[in-house]
């Protein structure tokens, strides 16, 4: 580790487990494209022999990612589905999950139609509601899957207060951390067994990458998870690597100039007539406003809103009309994007099922990127504008 003990999260993004290359002193870390690593016996190598099982590229970028989430390992994988796909693969047929009934849906998808075949069982629950989540624990479940901010109602539960019935009934706790990032919400701090993340939103932050990472402190499941990225073999090309750990340089103000974009466009959609409900948990009437305010940084810069007029085709006018908000899935880039989950994330939910979590038909979700914030402004409010024809 190339920091000191004290150091701050910014001087981690930039320093953490990083130092020059030892071969000529190259102060960022060299792309290593290369498959396998000459012997000078057979056995007998420098700690490389073939690049699924190391890659120095790839070491450099656990470390740091470990650096910054506060934990003792990073484990990288090919994508954020892959990584959670090595996580489930800790488990045994015959176990349960209990996870969050407000989930990514490809997570939801790798649950039940994936690991549902291996005889691995998923149950799904509200979160918010510790008491039932600790109820419904039996002698099967073996694993809670947390996501706080949830996607896209921005729900927040509460990590510490999960994370301590995972640890009182011996469960491997796991939070999903893509939608904080670490510069928010460091879950291993809350008691968390392993924090997640797509690498393919705000850790590598340009959109430009797909990637996904575990991070722990527990020294055992840290090897169960390097065997098995070893074993099942989904890692992250050299190249990928590097544009990642370049991300991850900026990511504290990345974040933080995205965070005070969203507050502003948070006041003009509470502010805007055509509006109905804005969803950001930055707000005090958020419900899990509180919470947030003690295990995050800052309130995120995702936000959903839903219009008057709840109709797909209002929605649909808006997303048509702004012009730096570029109307695409993902989220944690540099740039800002506007979707529309229920045709697009969230379309294989059922109607009736999707309103009943208060995703209307016409609900918008934003990830605000780091633009000039007036201008942010400007284009969300003609957009709203057009979608009524005053523009
Ligand atoms: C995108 C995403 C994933 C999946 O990551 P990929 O890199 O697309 O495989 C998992 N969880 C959350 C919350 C996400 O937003």
């Amino acid at each position: 580790m190339s920091t000191r003990k004290d150091a701050a999260f910014a001087t981690k993004c930039i320093h953490g487990g990083l130092a020059p290359d030892p071969l000529t002193g190259s102060v960022m870390t060299p792309i290593y494209q290369t498959s396998t690593y000459a012997q000078s016996a057979p056995g007998v190598h420098q700690g490389y022999a073939y690049a699924r099982t190391k890659n120095p590229t790839r070491s450099a970028l656990q470390d740091n990612l470990a650096s910054i989430e506060n934990g003792t390992h990073g484990i990288c994988f090919s994508s954020g589905l892959a990584a959670m796909d090595n996580v489930l693969k800790l488990l045994s047929p015959g176990d349960e999950v209990l996870a969050s009934d407000d989930l990514y849906g490809g997570s939801y998808r790798l649950l039940t139609t994936v690991f549902g075949r291996f005889g691995i069982k998923s149950r799904f629950i509200d979160m918010r509601d510790a008491a039932a989540v600790a109820d419904r624990v039996t002698s099967e479940t073996k694993m809670l899957w947390i996501e706080t901010p949830t996607n896209p109602m921005l729900n927040i539960v509460d990590i510490a207060v999960l994370t301590d019935i995972a640890k009182r009934r011996n469960l491997i706790s796991v939070v999903d951390n893509t939608f904080a990032s670490p510069y928010l919400q460091q879950p291993l701090d809350l008691g968390a067994d392993l924090v997640l993340h797509s690498a393919t939103k705000y850790l590598g932050g340009h959109s430009d990458v797909v990637m996904g990472a575990v991070v722990t402190n527990d020294e055992d499941l840290a090897q169960q998870l390097y065997y098995l990225q070893n074993a099942a073999g989904a890692v992250p090309g050299p190249q990928d690597c590097f544009l990642v750990l370049r991300g991850i340089k900026t990511l504290h103000l990345r974040v933080e100039r995205a965070c005070q974009n969203a507050k502003r466009i948070v006041a003009v959609l509470n502010a805007n007539e055509l509006v109905a409900n804005v969803y950001y948990p930055g707000q005090t009437d958020h419900p899990g406003h509180d919470i947030a305010k003690k295990q995050m940084r800052d309130f995120g810069a995702m936000i959903s809103f839903d219009l008057k007029d709840d109709t797909m085709e209002a929605a649909t006018q808006v997303m048509k009309n702004t012009h730096y908000f570029t109307l695409a899935e993902s989220l944690g880039g540099v740039e800002s994007l506007i979707g529309h989950p229920a045709t697009m994330t969230h379309a294989s939910i059922p109607r009736e099922q999707r309103l009943s979590v208060g995703l209307t038909d016409s609900l918008i979700r934003l990830s605000v990127g780091i633009e000039d914030g007036t201008d942010l402004v400007k284009d969300l409010e003609l957009a709203l504008a057009a979608a009524v024809g005053v523009a």
